[in-house]
């Protein structure tokens, strides 16, 4: 029983604890996983080793609700991993930083299903050992099933409590900034914004004024033009010091397990736009389509397929805007 309640309480901290550790362990498995550099793990995505983790969490839930519950078959202890698993995701809607999916319900199940599963075939082998030594124990059921209710419970209220605490990446706005480059904590003063964090493109953060000061007018201008049709159009990103563009390098690199692929994204300092000040990232999406279609008329021009939000003064005003590239990677 206490091992049941430590898995459950680490499935609680897992799923309901702050994302930062999550997140940080994350990059640690796709950074070793990368380090291996066998062919098919360049195509590992986070998506896919965030279903695995989802899966395997859920083996132990599933192995010992199997082995604690009274022997009326897979059914109940399924159930009990699959409702775990909701729980955690209604939990998750009250924690910031944390997105409930019901992908992850999928997966967790199937992590119980495996459980479920493992502990049947384990039964089965001991039992036929037990018979062997004529040496079946007496059970009592009703007291292991009540222990089971009482360490879910403890579970879950060890999660929701934790959750409560967490100060998520929303609730730190503004504080501490949480990004490291090149050893220091990245600041305004590298352009850095907090998570969720948008300008206006009249602020005068150094995001903003350490652009290049044609591309900073012509956003500016088109912002006045997009608020006449009713959009608001913001800065997400502008310019960037070389260690807060290292540090996204950096963080791509361990997102997706390799530079190259990290370069479908984001690009090293040396190469970023926005380190020299000819960039800018808008939002929100209506912002993003208005400037799709009226950009051209300021010189603004999305240059990547794949970042829609993504803007340079690439031709004259009213010019015509090239076909983007692919990906910054394919520049
Ligand atoms: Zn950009």
């Amino acid at each position: 029983m206490l091992v049941a309640v430590a898995v459950l309480v680490a499935v609680g901290c897992l799923t309901l604890g702050p994302p930062g550790p999550v997140a940080d362990g994350r990059r640690a498995v796709l950074a070793a996983v990368g380090a291996l550099g066998a062919p098919w793990l360049g195509t590992v995505h986070r998506a896919q080793v965030e279903a695995v983790a989802n899966v395997l969490l859920f083996v132990p839930v599933g192995a010992l609700a199997n082995l604690a519950l009274p022997r009326r078959g897979p059914v109940l202890p399924v159930f009990l991993g699959a409702g775990t698993s909701m729980l955690v995701e209604l939990a998750q809607t009250a924690v910031p930083g944390r997105v409930p999916d019901l992908a992850d319900v999928a997966a967790n199940t199937v992590g119980t299903v495996l459980g479920v599963a493992l502990t049947a075939v384990l039964r089965v082998l001991s039992r036929r050992a037990a018979v062997r030594r004529r040496a079946v124990r007496p059970r009592r059921p009703g007291a292991r099933a009540a222990l089971v209710a009482v360490a879910l419970v403890l579970a879950v209220a060890t999660g929701c409590s934790s959750a409560g605490r967490v100060p998520g990446p929303a609730g730190s706005a503004g504080a501490a900034p949480t990004t490291r480059g090149g050893g220091h904590d990245l600041t305004a003063e590298d352009g850095w914004l907090p998570d969720g964090e948008v300008l206006s493109p009249f602020d005068e953060a150094p995001a903003l004024t350490r652009l290049d000061s044609t591309l900073r007018t012509a956003v500016q201008d088109a912002s006045r033009a997009a608020s006449a049709d009713g959009i608001t159009l913001s800065v997400t990103s502008g310019w960037r010091s070389a260690a807060y563009q290292q540090a996204l390098f950096d963080d791509a690199v361990g997102e997706y397990s390799s530079a190259e692929a990290a370069r479908t994204w984001v690009l090293g300092p040396e190469e970023s736009a926005h380190v020299r000040g000819a960039a800018v990232d808008v939002g929100p999406t209506d912002a993003m389509y208005w400037l799709s279609w009226h950009g051209s008329d300021y010189g603004l021009c999305q240059t990547y397929a794949n970042e829609v939000w993504h803007y340079e003064l690439t031709v004259e005003r009213g010019g015509e805007c090239p076909p983007p590239a692919a990906s910054p990677a394919g520049r």
